[in-house]
């Protein structure tokens, strides 16, 4: 089948710059998202705006969305997608969401005839810009060599997690891992500082150390070692606290429904939580460094 027309629905931090590189893959994207900001990004990037989600839909081949939580997803293809679909079309959403939601999902898109996969991502934004997510798949066996053919202009890495919902629950284990291990670094970043070690050179000895992770050579909080990091940046863009608030508390909503132990997740989402309490819920969650560090006033938000 032709993967050549593509609406893209959902074009923020992340679905911006994957519209984009399905665009510069030569297909044919037509894009909406609610914001006209986001909207017109994406067309300054190669792709063709779309009035509506339902409009995108009616002449697509595909269909992908890059949307905030469950309710976003459940409600797109309810009232946007399912209904202006064309017989064949394939559906893959990449958001971050529910894995009840996602089965929900996959179960309505199946019963009315389409293939659909959940396909989250993992990289954050400057992956997303550079073509390089990892992207964690449940579908059908049968369907992952095209899914996987979709996902290409924007992947480094795709690989099936097993059936529906699956994709998912890699999603929310995976960014369980990384809230916890954000929080580690954070926590030692502040402790080097107060020890009177630079945290610049901390970097350099930690990166090449077993306290190595992603957060610390891809994120690193402090502002330097990491030029594509948020810390660069104010914090702005990247991984919002609130995304990953959401996606901790889906880690132990899972976690409490399967009976699995998972205390530091919970202490994390408590921390979260706080931070976003504190207004940071809008920052990039590796912010979360100067609640530790005792330097709220450092990211413009008033002490506690
Ligand atoms: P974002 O808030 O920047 O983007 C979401 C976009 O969806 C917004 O532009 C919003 O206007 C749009 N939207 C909401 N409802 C809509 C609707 N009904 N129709 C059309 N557009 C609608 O969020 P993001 O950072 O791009 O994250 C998107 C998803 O990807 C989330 O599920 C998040 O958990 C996940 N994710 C984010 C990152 C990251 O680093 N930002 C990394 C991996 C996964």
């Amino acid at each position: 089948m032709s993967v050549s027309r593509i609406a893209f629905i959902g074009l923020g931090n992340m679905g911006g710059g994957m519209a984009a590189n399905q665009a510069k893959a030569g297909r044919d994207v037509l894009a909406f998202d609610l914001s006209e900001a986001a909207l017109k990004r994406a067309v300054e990037a190669g792709c063709k705006a779309a009035a509506s989600a339902a409009e995108a839909v009616r002449e697509a081949d595909v269909v992908i969305t890059m949307l905030p939580a469950g309710p976003h997803v459940r409600k797109v293809y309810d009232e946007q997608v399912l209904p202006n679909a064309r017989p064949g079309t394939v559906m893959v959403d990449c958001s971050t969401i529910d894995v009840e939601s996602a089965r929900a999902v996959a179960a309505q898109v199946k019963a009315a005839g389409f293939r659909f996969a959940d396909a989250p991502v993992s990289g954050g934004t400057a992956a997303a810009d550079a073509g390089s997510l990892a992207f964690m798949v449940g579908c059908d066996e049968a369907d992952f060599a095209l899914v996987e053919e979709i996902l290409a202009p924007m992947s480094r890495a795709t690989i099936r997690a097993g059936d529906h919902g699956t994709g998912q629950a890699a999603k929310i284990c995976n960014n369980m891992v990384l809230g916890i291990s954000m929080i580690a670094v954070c926590e030692a970043v502040a402790l080097a500082e107060k020890l009177g070690l630079d945290p610049e050179r901390f970097f350099e000895i930690t990166s090449k150390s077993s306290g190595q992770c992603w957060s610390v050579t891809s994120y690193y909080p402090w502002p330097g070692p990491v030029p594509a990091a948020p810390s660069n940046r104010g914090y702005e863009g990247g991984f919002a606290t609130a995304m990953m608030l959401k996606d901790l508390k889906l880690a132990q909503d899972a976690a409490a429904k399967a009976g699995a132990a998972t205390p530091m997740g919970a202490q994390a989402e408590g921390l979260y939580a706080l931070f976003e309490r504190l207004g940071a819920g809008g920052k990039d969650f590796s912010a979360i460094l100067h609640l530790l560090r005792g330097q709220l006033g450092d990211i413009g938000l008033p002490k506690p």
